[in-house]
Formats: structure tokens, sequence, C-alpha cells
């Protein structure tokens, strides 16, 4: 099987804090792997360290066979690895289209904009008809999707998404995770996602991570996990 990344031995933290203990994990080219874990296990830490925001202490990342472990945030777009960060950070009083465009900072990229507009909005029409509304003014969901909809403009085949459903309502939650499955089905785009809504993220991931502590304590099938007692008691409170 080809693996999309391959995390090997990673710590890293903040300053003195140390955050991420050893954690290892593999996903699978076109594969949706969710990682899940109680508040402050670390789950954020680790996303932005995959994506070059904090430069881990030890371990090694591998994007598509190339050793990224010290490559700068701002170069992995352009390999097409994308982060989409909680609550997506779009600019607010700037417009969709606007948003969008930014997604598109590589010279490459920017060739076929207006393209690549047309393309990464035909999977959230929503964003059609939001296009010239201030990024401020979108609901919650609409937001989200804007956010996706920005990093898919580079064009990546790796998408790393920060609790993408935080502050939805749930069946806007569904909404966003189902946008995110037919990504991973239909276009091939690999997936990394964080997410405190457990069943839900469980439903659409291939394989699944327990961050606890900084430490990979679980790791396996998500529908094995779904049927799981002791990981519904402890994870999905039921
Ligand atoms: P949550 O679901 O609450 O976002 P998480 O699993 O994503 O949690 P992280 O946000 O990665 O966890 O936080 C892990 C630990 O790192 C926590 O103890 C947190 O307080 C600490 N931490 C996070 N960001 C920073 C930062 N910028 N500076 C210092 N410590 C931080």
């Amino acid at each position: 099987m080809t693996h999309h990344l391959v995390v090997e031995g990673l710590c890293a933290g903040y300053g003195d804090l140390r955050v991420l203990h050893d954690v290892g994990l593999s996903v699978p080219a076109g594969s949706v792997v969710a990682i899940v874990g109680a508040n402050g296990a670390g789950k954020s830490t680790l996303l932005s360290t995959i994506a070059g925001l904090i430069r881990p202490s030890a371990g090694r990342l591998t994007f598509r066979g190339s050793d990224i472990t010290r490559a700068r945030a701002e170069d992995l777009p352009a390999l097409g690895l994308a982060l989409v960060p909680e609550g997506g950070r779009l600019f607010p009083f700037m417009t969709v289209e606007e948003n969008l465009q930014l997604g598109a900072y590589s010279r490459h990229a920017r060739a076929g904009m207006a393209g690549r507009i047309r393309e990464v909005t035909a999977a959230f029409p929503i964003l059609t008809e939001r296009r010239t509304q201030l990024a401020g003014k979108l609901s919650g969901g609409e937001r989200q999707m804007c956010a996706i909809a920005r990093a898919l403009m580079c064009r990546p085949s790796l998408l790393l998404l920060d609790e993408p459903s935080v502050g939805l309502s749930p069946l806007m939650a569904e909404t966003v995770l189902q946008v995110v499955a037919g990504l991973a089905r239909d276009e091939g785009l690999t997936v990394v996602i964080v997410e405190q809504r457990v069943t839900e993220v469980l439903e659409i991931a291939d394989e699944a991570h327990i961050l606890d502590q900084g430490r990979i304590v679980r790791s396996g099938q998500a529908r094995q996990f779904l049927a799981d007692r002791s990981i519904q008691e402890a994870y999905m409170g039921l």
C-alpha cells in the first residue's frame, strides 16, 4: 500500500512544554484518517507540526516519499499539502471570491485561478451564490466550506482539517463531513481530520487514531472503533 504521509517518532511542543511524544502514524493515499481525543490531547499541535508551523524536536515527516520534517510552512501548499485551521481563519472583510483567490498564491496556482475557482465552487454550490458576499457575513457552515474551498485552490493532494464542525449545528456538521467524504471518494483527495464529533467522523473515516496526552494510544479501522464498547464509553459519550 502506498502511504501518502508517514509520521515517525514525532515529538513537538511549545518552548519547554512537550505536547507530542513519539507520535507515529501512516496515511494511505486516498483515505480519510481521523484523529480523535480529549481537549488538550495535542490534536491541533499534531496538525500544525505536520503543516510546518511548529518545528518538531524529534522525529520524521515523509510526504509523498520526500522528507518534509524541516520544510517551511509556506512551501508546503505548493507541494500539495494544505491545512484548514480551526475556525477557517477567513478574512472577514474580504468577499468569498477574494478569500478563494488568496488560496492560489503560488505562481503556478495563480495561472489557472478563474478556472480553479469554478472547479472548487462546483463542490460547494452555496459559495457560488455567496461569491460577492463578505466572508464575515457567512453562516458557520458556509464559512467552513469557504475555508475548505480556499485550501483546495492550490490543488492539494493532502488536506489537513482541524475540527471543521466546531460550532456548527448537528445538521450542518453532517453536511460538512459529507462534503469531506465526497472529496476523498470522488477526487481521490487524502484527508487527515481532527474532530470532536467522534461518532460522526468515524462514520466517514477509513482509519482512526486516538491521541491521549500527546501519545497515540489506539489505531485501527474506523468502523471497528464504531463497534468497540470501550471506545464508545471513553470517547463517544455512549
Ligand atoms: P482542543 O480540542 O482543545 O483544541 P487539542 O487536542 O487540539 O485540543 P492542542 O490544542 O494541540 O490540543 O493543545 C495541546 C496542549 O498544548 C495543551 O496543553 C495546550 O494548552 C497547549 N498549547 C496549545 N497551543 C499552545 C501555544 N500556542 N502555546 C503554548 N501551549 C499551547
